[in-house]
């Protein structure tokens, strides 16, 4: 058979750093091991019953059965809006400044090629979400990465920047609360982003895909809460984590009209819209109970609990996330997040993600996914204290 080649954009794509882990794992499973999985980002628990009886009544129903408009009904633009302003008091123009979105990746991978010609510069988060990489290398953009350090509770510190990448920096990518560091940000921190993006031009992407699960009380801010953020940028927000729809594929992106208009255009030209029942469904999760949200976020922040509190009994000394349903822990001294993770694979059977695979300011950490249930994680932290690691 003919063989035809990938174009070089294709093969300019970054490779699944986290694919041979997958597969390692998947040859454990094979063997017979009762590996848990905690490498990865996948919510485990279903989507909230009354989400999923809207989308069946929905699919029943011929208009659903046509094409959708072009950029989506305006019914959940207008259920993304009442969100907004329910949640974080924010006001928005359904018409104007609400992209519908299949899912928060699209998004994300798209919004570079919007706003960047080749060559640009683009600042990103290390440790950062693997897929911010994938949109820059299809605009051809150049990536400077902003480290996120804990002595600064893993926010970027714009100091260390040069004056020269910020003159030349377009966009920006921020990410709180903050995967893979269980980060969250402060009113102070996005104060700084929007002063510098005013006065640098820079246009702010803040991914708010965990913006649903904050810890210990604290509900996670949205930039679009602070002043001057719609001057600046947009936030990304995705139904993936708040409602366990990550199978559905819907989001939205808020905020700057222009940076809207352009994604809004581009996917003119690429799709028409998502189907209808699943528009009537994500609208249902926006504007109907809540509830459900609230029993996730508890139900994560005791998962959190027994993980962290039970690491500790055990003598590894960690820091417990703020938000989002990882946590991310310091490897023992002398071990590399390579190492560390295949130590806990082959000896105990968990897996977790090597920090290097979020970038080289992740490395000297594991992201540990808090997706299994508050039993298996109580094994995870038994089968870790047999290693004797930390005695
Ligand atoms: N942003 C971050 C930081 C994520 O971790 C994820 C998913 O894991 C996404 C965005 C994308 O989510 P989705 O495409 O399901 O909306």
């Amino acid at each position: 058979m003919k063989q035809f080649p990938p174009s070089e954009l294709l093969t300019s794509l970054p490779k699944q750093f986290f694919a041979s882990l997958v597969k390692k794992v998947g040859e454990y499973i094979s063997q017979g091991y009762d590996v848990i999985n905690l490498g990865q980002g996948n919510p485990d628990q279903p989507t909230p019953s009354h989400i999923v009886a809207r989308l069946k009544e929905a699919a029943v129903n011929p208009i659903n059965h046509k094409y959708s408009p072009f950029q989506g009904h305006r019914y959940l633009k207008q259920a993304a809006a009442d969100f907004y302003f329910r949640e974080y008091g924010v006001t928005l123009d359904p018409d104007k400044e609400v992209a519908i979105l299949f899912g928060g990746k699209a998004g994300l991978v798209e919004i570079p090629q919007c706003l960047l010609n080749p060559g640009d510069t683009i600042l990103v988060p290390d440790p950062g979400y693997p897929d911010y990489l994938s949109g820059v290398a299809l605009a051809k953009a150049e990536i400077v990465t902003m480290p996120l350090r804990e002595q600064n509770n893993f926010l970027p510190d714009y100091k260390e920047l040069e004056e020269d990448v910020l003159s030349k920096a377009k966009l920006m990518f921020l990410n709180y609360p903050n995967n893979p560091t269980g980060a969250t940000a402060t009113r102070e921190f996005f104060d700084k982003t929007i002063k510098l993006a005013n006065d640098q031009d820079i246009c702010v992407v803040h991914d708010f895909a965990y913006g649903a699960i904050g810890f210990d009380g604290e509900k996670p801010l949205s930039f679009l809460q602070v002043e001057g953020a719609k001057e600046v940028g947009i936030e990304i927000y995705t139904l993936s984590k708040t409602f366990n729809m990550a199978g559905w594929r819907v989001g939205f992106a808020v905020g700057n009209e222009s940076v809207i208009s352009a994604i809004e255009l581009l996917q003119d030209h690429m799709y028409v819209s998502l189907f209808g029942a699943v528009q009537e469904a994500a609208a249902e999760a926006l504007t109907g109970p809540q509830e459900c949200v609230k029993e996730l976020n508890e139900l994560y922040e005791r998962r959190r609990n027994v993980l962290i509190g039970g690491l500790h009994s055990i003598g590894w000394n960690v820091t417990a996330p703020k938000g989002s349903f990882f946590a991310w822990l310091k490897v023992p001294e002398g071990k590399s997040s390579e190492e560390f993770a295949n130590i806990l694979l082959e000896q105990a059977h968990i897996m977790v993600a090597p920090g290097i695979g979020f970038g080289e300011f992740g490395e000297g950490y594991v992201r540990v996914g808090l997706l299994s249930s508050e039993q298996r994680l109580a094994e995870v932290v038994e089968r870790i204290s047999r290693l004797g690691i930390f005695s």
